[in-house]
């Protein structure tokens, strides 16, 4: 059960890159933070270098059937939950014309559907405690046009427009929603996506006024302060986190 004072938060990807600096963050300030993910070693590595209030949970969140008993097993094990943050996500990074539909509907599912359905059985219980603070995270494919990547962007294009739709329905309930567009952060994510791209990469970085990749702790402090009482008066916003990016020339 949950200790005083001790806030409960669920990180999706919590494991790695972005997911596991939010955790950190988490951790750090005292939030007992459920990490949910595929891999069951990084979840461990995660545990162990973060120590108790880190609870990991393996889980593929595109498997949408086992969500609800997911979330009751938490909230019975550990009781309410305050925060959710959506963060696990995939990408493919393939020409418009080569993309099966198949590939299209499996990136559909992970970074929007899973997100649809964690949030529902989430809200649900936060709903009985009457707060709660939700975190989507989007990305600048939401913010701009990036070849190469059609099924990301439309994922993360619904994720905003999802913000903005829960925000204004679950106010009423004491719970707010909001979205970090994270700009390139590095990440396994981002490697995987401008290593081998050398042109792409030199774009990124000449349209980011800061003119540098951010870190994924960056991300983890914007979580912070959007899912503590700092925030307390905002919901369905878009916070770009991206050193400029989404402004830039
Ligand atoms: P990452 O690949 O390091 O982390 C993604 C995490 O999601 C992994 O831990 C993975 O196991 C988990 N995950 C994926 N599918 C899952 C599933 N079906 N069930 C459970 N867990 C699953 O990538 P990252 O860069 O840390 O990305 C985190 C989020 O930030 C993603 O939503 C991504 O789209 C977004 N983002 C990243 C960047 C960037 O530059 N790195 C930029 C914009 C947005």
């Amino acid at each position: 059960m949950q200790e005083k004072n001790t806030k409960l938060a669920i990180v999706t990807g919590g494991g790695s890159g972005i997911g596991l600096a939010i955790t950190e963050k988490f951790v750090a300030h005292n939030i007992r933070t459920i990490i949910i993910g595929r891999d069951r070693q990084k979840l461990d590595a995660a545990k162990d270098r973060l120590g108790a209030l880190c609870i990991p949970v393996a889980a593929d969140l595109s498997d949408l059937g086992a969500i609800p008993a997911l979330v009751q097993d938490i909230t019975t094990r550990y009781g309410r939950i305050d925060i959710l943050v959506n963060n696990a996500g995939i990408n493919l990074k393939k020409p418009f014309t080569e993309v099966t539909d198949q590939e299209f509907q499996q990136i559909l599912l992970t970074n929007l559907t899973a997100v649809f359905a964690l949030s529902r059985e989430v809200v649900k219980q936060m709903a009985h405690s009457g707060s709660g603070a939700i975190i989507n995270i989007s990305s600048m494919a939401a913010q701009y046009g990036i070849p190469k990547v059609i099924a990301y962007t439309a994922s993360k294009s619904a994720i905003e427009g999802m913000t903005k739709a829960m925000a204004v329905e679950l106010s009423p309930q004491g719970i707010r929603v909001n979205c970090i567009a994270p700009g390139f952060i590095a990440t396994d994510m981002s490697a995987k996506a401008l290593d081998n791209d050398p042109e792409r990469k030199q774009k990124v970085l000449s349209r980011t006024p800061m003119g540098m990749l951010g870190a994924p702790a960056d991300i983890g402090d914007a979580a912070l302060f959007l899912a503590g009482d700092a925030a307390r008066y905002i919901t369905g916003v878009v916070l770009p986190v991206d050193g400029g990016n989404s402004i830039g020339f």
